[in-house]
């Protein structure tokens, strides 16, 4: 049995400290790690991250790439595909990847246009390779959904799914992914969004370290939180804990090796 961390920043300077009691915990639970990246150094580091810590255990799983947040005019495109290139052996996917108007700033030169270019180049390189994509859509899943049908994506996932119940079927009929994290704990809005989605095509995930509220107040968002998350779930879609499990395996392994 094994579970599945479908979005984590296990690079960030938060965890640091934390190494090697994370790393202990995610090969005695077996919890597999979808491991995100933001910029070209976390790329970097998460592909470190794989060879250093979890090599030969399949636990980790390396997606690169730029998010909105960084998105800007500074950046170096071509060397960030060069970096794709030269480590694509060792790169599952491109997340964490989109789209985010709350980001746009001119100080940092950080633009919709800006945002799109970047966003396009990455789907571009999931197309090519046929990697899927962990996909941020904060109000701007509409936008997403209209670019998405231009590219063959293999597989995507809208992470942290904050659209609207219209835009999850869209989502659905597309066959894609929508993935909820630690706030359905103490979120019955999101336990409803849940109640709306095709079980087949859920993801869930941590996006650690972000913090949250409520139960988890101060609480440390290590991957471990997704078996709470998970064992929610099994409630609210009235199957037991172990099938509840197994679902998400085979939703998470589709994902990742495609239909
Ligand atoms: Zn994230």
């Amino acid at each position: 049995m094994s579970y599945i961390d479908s979005h984590i920043h296990l690079s960030s300077r938060e965890y640091h400290q934390h190494y090697e009691s994370i790393f202990g915990l995610i090969q005695a639970t077996k919890i597999k790690c979808f491991c995100m990246s933001e910029d070209y150094d976390s790329s970097y580091n998460t592909l470190l991250l794989k060879q250093h810590y979890l090599k030969g255990t399949n636990l980790l799983h390396a997606f690169v790439g730029i998010h909105p947040q960084f998105a800007n005019d500074l950046i170096d495109i071509d060397s960030f595909q060069n970096f794709f290139y030269s480590n694509i052996g060792h790169i599952d996917g491109i997340g964490e990847i989109g789209l985010d108007p709350t980001y746009v700033n001119p100080e940092t030169k950080n633009s919709m246009e800006s945002q799109k270019f970047i966003f396009e180049t990455m789907l571009l390189l999931a197309e090519r390779n046929q990697i899927p994509i962990s996909i941020h859509s904060r109000r701007s899943v509409g936008d997403i959904l209209n670019m998405l049908p231009s590219y063959r994506i293999k597989n995507a996932v809208f992470h942290w799914y904050e659209g609207s119940k219209k835009q999850l079927k869209k989502i659905i009929n597309l066959d894609l992914c929508v993935s909820f994290g630690p706030y359905i704990l103490y979120n019955k809005e999101k336990q409803n969004m849940l109640r709306e989605a095709n079980i087949d095509l859920v993801l869930l995930e941590t996006d650690g370290p972000v913090k949250y509220k409520g139960c988890l107040e101060n609480v440390l968002t290590s991957p471990s939180l997704i078996i709470s998350v998970q064992y929610l779930v099994s409630t609210i879609i009235e199957k037991s804990f172990d099938e509840t499990t197994n679902l998400l395996l085979q939703n998470a392994s589709r994902f990742i090796h495609g239909q």
